[in-house]
């Protein structure tokens, strides 16, 4: 059904809406808000700031800890100047997460990075493992 306007005398109006339409109208508006409150990006936009695409990711990530225990069973260490040589011989001097291969972070990136190894966390661009692969 369609919207009736109707204009009375003396100019006052009244519009004659459908309930089946307006019922539309309310899911519509309804949907849109709940896909708002859920959706990446917008949480922002209904606090009031622009909504940024990758607000998602905003929150730093976690540094690998010495103690998890893949750390522990890669002989991980946050800085490699305090790598154990007797235990891992095949540490090679100067070698850091900085030059491995398996090191995502980029040069400047606050000290750290991701690993391969360690995924959803950061490793220290200064630290070291026994799955250290020489960046070619
Ligand atoms: S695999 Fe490479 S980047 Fe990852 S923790 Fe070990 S040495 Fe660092």
């Amino acid at each position: 059904m369609l919207a009736r306007v109707r204009v009375h005398a003396g100019g006052a109006m009244t519009v004659g809406v459908s309930r089946r339409r307006l019922l539309a109208f309310g899911i519509c508006v309804g949907g849109g808000l709940s896909m708002a409150s859920v959706w990446p990006g917008t949480a922002r936009a209904s606090r009031g700031g622009p909504a940024q695409p990758d607000d998602s990711h905003a929150a730093p990530a976690e540094r690998v800890s010495e103690k998890d225990s893949l750390a522990v069973a890669l002989g991980y260490v946050a800085d490699a100047s305090r790598v154990d040589r007797k235990a891992n011989p095949t540490y090679q001097a100067g070698a850091s997460c900085s030059s491995c291969s398996w090191y995502q972070g980029k040069p400047g990136e606050g000290g750290g990075g991701p690993c391969t190894f360690f995924p959803g966390k950061l490793v220290d661009a200064h630290g070291w493992c026994r799955m250290w692969n020489k960046k070619l």
